[in-house]
């Protein structure tokens, strides 16, 4: 069966107690055992929650792998991955990284004696240059927030593989409707699914899937130890909201399509980032790894007072940090998302004072387009005269 289906019929949709057509809330946080000899599947809510497994379940389905689980965050479930290291162990990671996994793996993980590097993981020299022999994983992000360097995953894993490493991949800006990494030979998946999965600005969860049943283990060991759960109401709720994931990539995706040409012939933009242009140097790598090119683009209008009037003169877009949702999101990187690092190290990211990231919703594009432009061209005006 295909996607679209997939996400409507995997076999977690029902109660298999009821038949009732959405899974419900299993509000208990433990549950009675009629023979203490023979425990039943679900014995604390922190260990197991049948609302939670079928979110798990589901992930697990979509993107191709052995086991899911499902964290309070984002964040959450990035640290936890990181909790199958230990002290003396380094990691290889794309530079372009989201911000708060930078942070973790500068501020946190180092007091426990782990060690990341930071390289362009677009460039596998660099990469293969990086590894050292206490290297344990490769961690990439691709398209990148927010400039959307293309890394090739297939070619990055199997260097991982060759090397002995697995292979991370944050997958949240193309979701499994798009991409796939496990099947390009990465080994453990994971989601913000704050953002397009559960896709209406209400939810903060996060999602692993991992490859094989060895490190399922291990995860679940670490997911129960750590105990940073996804709650039964947010389970819930990102099930919901996952259902329509194909119609929302996709009609969000022809949206970010044309306002990122539109873009490129205003002149008071100075650059367009879209793998969906042709001449973005990641365009033809995108197309063969991914099925679309996303939701989200970025566009540099060249200095923080220009965005400063943008922001004050959108009226379509929400300004605020994230991406993925029903509305569209204008967000400033330098001053929201990339906050947290250092001006020296952003700037060399790319997250200029005047790059500006849209993640394009389901508003009319006309509509959007418009609104974009006369933002855009009032700070010409504003400039000039
Ligand atoms: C938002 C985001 C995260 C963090 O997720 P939270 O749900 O906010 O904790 C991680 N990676 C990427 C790419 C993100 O966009």
């Amino acid at each position: 069966m295909n996607f679209g289906t997939r996400l409507l019929h995997n076999g977690n949709e029902l109660d298999p107690h009821t038949g009732a057509s959405s899974v419900p809330l299993y509000q208990a946080s433990t549950y009675h055992q009629a023979d203490i000899d023979h425990p039943g599947n679900y014995d604390y809510g922190r260990s197991g929650n049948p609302t939670r497994q079928a979110l798990e379940q589901t992930i697990a389905e979509l993107e191709g792998g052995w086991r899911g689980f499902a964290f309070a965050s984002g964040m959450a479930a990035i640290s936890t991955v990181f909790f199958l290291f230990s002290q003396g162990d380094h990691l290889v990671v794309s530079r372009d990284l989201y911000g708060g996994t930078f942070r973790v793996l500068t501020d946190v993980l180092p007091r426990m004696g782990i060690r990341a590097t930071f390289v362009d993981t677009t460039d596998l020299n660099q990469v293969e240059a990086a590894i050292r022999p206490e290297t344990k994983a490769v961690y990439l992000e691709t398209p990148s927030n927010p400039t959307l360097k293309v890394t090739d995953l297939r070619k990055a894993a199997g260097l991982a593989k060759q090397k002995g490493l697995i292979t991370i991949v944050d997958n949240t800006f193309m979701t499994p409707c798009f991409q796939r990494p496990l099947q390009m030979g990465a080994d453990i998946v994971i989601h913000s699914a704050t953002k397009f999965i559960a896709g209406h600005s209400d939810v903060i969860a996060g999602l692993v899937v991992v490859k094989d049943e060895k490190m399922a283990k291990s995860l679940a060991g670490l997911q129960n130890a750590l105990g940073s759960i996804l709650g039964v109401q947010d389970s819930w709720l990102t099930l919901r909201g996952l259902k329509t994931l194909k119609v929302r990539m996709e009609t969000s995706t022809a949206t970010a399509t044309r306002i990122a040409r539109e873009l490129c012939r205003i002149p008071e933009v100075h650059h367009v980032f879209y793998t969906g242009l042709k001449d973005h140097p990641g365009h033809w790598l995108q197309a063969s790894q991914a099925d679309g090119h996303g939701a989200v683009l970025s566009f540099d209008v060249g200095s923080a007072e220009q965005v400063r009037n943008i922001l004050s003169r959108v009226r379509i877009p929400i300004v605020a940090v994230s991406l993925g949702a029903v509305e569209s999101i204008l967000s400033y990187p330098a001053r929201m998302s990339h906050a947290a690092m250092p001006a020296r190290e952003r700037v060399q990211r790319g997250v200029t004072d005047g790059l500006l990231r849209l993640s394009v919703g389901l508003e009319d594009p006309d509509d959007l387009l418009e609104d974009l432009i006369q933002a855009i061209r009032g700070v010409h005006k504003v400039c000039t005269g």
